[in-house]
């Protein structure tokens, strides 16, 4: 595993959710990455699927596929579940969105273009999510895994806990 690609993309391993940053410029580059990546990979980035990232990238929080769906309505895109669906995969299948698991929700990547492993820290109050790298491979578990021949494909990596913000207000 190597991820040379990274170096060239800024500091992809900082966190950036729970920092704070220009939110605007975030939702822009989210939308300029993944044209340039359908642009170069001959993918159709169509209004449903653009508009789906664009909703996912007002957060730094997961959205559920039904919250999703309300939102897609909302923007005039129909109410057909698969219409929602579709238009995560899509994002999930290209690196713009990840699914968390433990929230069954999605949530825009944070590095976008990026080849990596995410891992999230998800806040158990407030569910807002940040993403983060691992690099399991280089850990104790890859440790684990080459003693006993196991080649590792994909890790999850979900942490659960409190956000600054709420981690403050537990402590007033
Ligand atoms: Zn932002
Ligand atoms: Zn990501
Ligand atoms: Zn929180």
């Amino acid at each position: 595993m190597t991820s040379r690609s990274q170096t060239d993309l800024g500091s992809p391993s900082d966190p950036v959710g729970f920092d704070k940053h220009d939110h605007a410029d975030c939702i822009n580059t989210g939308v300029a990455a993944a044209e340039a990546h359908c642009a170069t990979n001959q993918l159709r980035f169509t209004p449903v699927r653009r508009k789906a990232l664009e909703i996912l990238l007002q957060e730094h929080r997961a959205l559920g596929a039904y919250e999703m769906l309300d939102r897609l309505r909302d923007a005039g895109f129909g109410s057909q579940p698969p219409v929602a669906y579709r238009a995560l995969e899509f994002l999930v299948a290209n690196g713009f969105a990840h699914k968390i698991e433990r929230l069954n929700a999605f949530i825009a990547c944070a590095h976008p273009g990026a080849t990596h492993s995410p891992a999230f820290m998800i806040c158990r109050a407030c569910d807002s999510v940040a993403e983060a790298q691992s690099a399991p491979a280089r850990g104790t578990l890859g440790d684990a895994a080459r003693a006993t021949g196991f080649q590792i494909e994909r890790t999850m990596v979900e942490a659960v806990g409190l956000c600054p913000t709420c981690a403050e207000k537990a402590a007033q």
